[in-house]
Parts: structure tokens; sequence; C-alpha cells
């Protein structure tokens, strides 16, 4: 497996961004990102304008956040060719994607942000609006804006970031365990910067949350290769969100060998006897194991293996050890034993 570490969820001038699309690339090239994802809002004019493709060592791909005028429900859309009319029914967005063979993840589940000055929620209001792909269910931004009850705490954290109580928002991993375990839906979770170039630059938002992928072959350089090797990898759950302002996370790994078959995250193994789930751990860190949304085991380490003797839904997280205090740092997507 090769593993790419991407940049996901990026707006420029195209939107409300404050850089270019140049401006963008170099900053990717100069943290050594290997992918990122644009997603400006309801326009895919970077697309148009011929902007996707390689820039250097970054791949560019152009996607879009659906943003409809009811300051609600984002929807981030990856892989399709035209941008899509928001509409205020976020089921209409949800199946707007599909129909180009996208996939879609719904943004910031419940974040909030203060807009000149005013505090703003931005959430997602019906998850029963179809089969969104999946989650993001890490948003760098919202670390900063959501986390802040005032307007002296979003100064403070716009200004030290790593005071700001980061991680997944409450209730997003019970969600996203939910429709894995309980509704049988295949749910990926993404971790996004949504970086405008405003809060901290982009060289600084894009070492804070990436979604690492791993893919069966190596990029070629070429657009259409490569797209099609990222695109599957997120739609399929093969990736894992790493939070790099923690501690950088590349290497990560968990899969589960059974019967013979090794399978990594986001795939499906049959259960036999002697099946074991391996975590390897670019640290060490608290490694704990969740089994249809219920801890399973956890131990500090920077490698584990477990027996497993039951059919469900794995997923593996890595909590760091910062300021004497356990801090969320790697989530990886689920494996399904079956
Ligand atoms: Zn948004
Ligand atoms: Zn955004």
């Amino acid at each position: 497996m090769h593993e790419y570490r991407g940049v996901i969820h990026v707006h420029s001038t195209y939107s409300d961004g404050k850089g270019c699309v140049e401006r963008i690339v170099d900053a990717a090239n100069r943290t050594h990102a290997d992918f990122v994802i644009l997603t400006d809002h309801n326009t895919m004019k970077a697309r148009e304008d011929g902007h996707e493709g390689r820039h250097g060592g970054v791949l560019l791909l152009v996607g879009e956040e659906i943003t409809p005028n009811t300051n609600a429900d984002h929807y981030l859309a990856f892989g399709i060719t035209s941008a899509i009319a928001p509409s205020p029914d976020p089921a209409k967005n949800v199946e707007a994607v599909r129909r180009q063979g996208g996939i879609g993840m719904i943004a910031h589940p419940t974040g909030g942000a203060f807009v000149k000055g005013e505090y703003m929620e931005y959430p997602w209001t019906n998850w029963e609006a179809g089969p969104f792909n999946g989650i993001e269910i890490w948003n760098h931004i919202y670390d900063i804006t959501g986390k802040s009850k005032n307007i002296f705490q979003l100064a403070l954290y716009a200004l030290f970031p790593w005071l700001a109580p980061y991680g997944p928002e409450e209730g997003v991993l019970e969600t996203w365990d939910y429709y894995v375990s309980q509704r049988g839906r295949r749910v990926v979770a993404v971790g996004g910067v949504d970086a405008h170039g405003i809060i901290g630059d982009y060289e600084d938002d894009f070492v804070t949350v990436s979604t690492y992928i791993l893919t069966p072959d190596p990029f070629d350089g070429t657009l259409k290769h490569d797209s099609a090797l990222v695109y599957a990898a997120i739609r399929e759950g093969r990736c894992f969100v790493g939070a790099d302002k923690v501690a950088g996370a590349s290497s990560f790994r968990c899969q589960v060998e059974s019967g013979g078959e090794l399978v990594q995250m986001g795939g499906t193994a049959q259960l036999a006897h002697g099946a074991t789930l391996t975590v390897s751990s670019p640290g060490p860190g608290l490694i704990r194991v969740i089994r249809d949304g219920v801890l399973l085991m956890e131990e500090w380490g920077s490698s584990l293996a477990t027996g497993l003797d039951r059919r469900g839904a794995y997923r593996v997280e890595v909590k760091r050890k910062a300021c004497r205090r356990y801090v969320p740092w790697i989530f990886g997507n689920h494996i399904y034993v079956a």
C-alpha cells in the first residue's frame, strides 16, 4: 500500500478564501502535501479554468462546498464534474452529488463560527437526508471558531491555536458509529482544514488536520490515474484522519488478518479462527479499539495486536499525551468483520 497525505476542504478567491489557486498550491508544496481538494462555496470555476492537475509535487483536485443560503447543511462534494446549485433542502444536495457519481461529505456537522463579530451556527440539520458517503469528523477551523465562547477567546485561539480544546465536535463520533453499526451504512470519516487563508496562513492550516489515503498503486503524475486513486480510497474508507498539529500522523496502520487474507481500513474481512487486528502507530499513544461504537480495549504503546472472535465494525483511534492529558490524534476508518 502507498500512503498519500491529503489537505481537504480549502477555499480560494473563487469564493471567500484569501488566496488564489497559485498561492494555495505553493503552500501545499511547501508543506509537502500530496494532494489538495479545493472546495469553494457553490462554484467549480477553478476546474473550468483548468487548474485541476499536478502542480509540482501536489495534485490539485476541485470539488465544491455546496452551501445553501440557510446558514446550515454545508455539504462537500468530491469527484463531480459540474457545480451543483445549492438547494435549501439537504436531501436534494445529497441526491445531486449521488446522481453525478460523486462523493458527498457532511461538513462541520455541528460547527459554529464568528462571522463579522456575531456567533453563527452552521449545523447539519437532517441526518436522514439520504445516502451521504461520509462525515468531516474533524474540521481544523472549527477547533478555533466553533470552540470560542466569545470574541476574546476567538482572538486567543487564533493567535495560539494549540490552546483551543481541539478534536472532533461533540457527538460526531457517536453519530458516525451509529450509522455504521446500527444502520448498517458505510460512512467514511475525513478530516478537513476549511482553510481560508484568514485565520492563519494556508501554510499553517495545511499541517493541522490531514486525511491520509492508502492506495494499491503509486501515483503516476497524471490527473486521470491519480484522481481515480484518491477518490476510490476516500469512497471506500481506505483512509484515516491524522492531526499533524498534535504530532506527525503518517504511517498509521490498522488491518485485520483473517483466513490468510489481509484487510485494510474500509474493507470487509470474513471472520475465521485466529483472526487478528493489528495496529501500528507512528508514535506512542493510547490506542483504543472500538467495535460497533463500544470501546473494546485501550492500551498505551506504539503497536497493538488482538484476536477477534466476533463480527462487527471495528475502528481504532489513538490519543496522544500532551500537557498531562490525552488529546485526540488519529482516527482510522472502520474495518468490517462479517
Ligand atoms: Zn462550511
Ligand atoms: Zn468551508
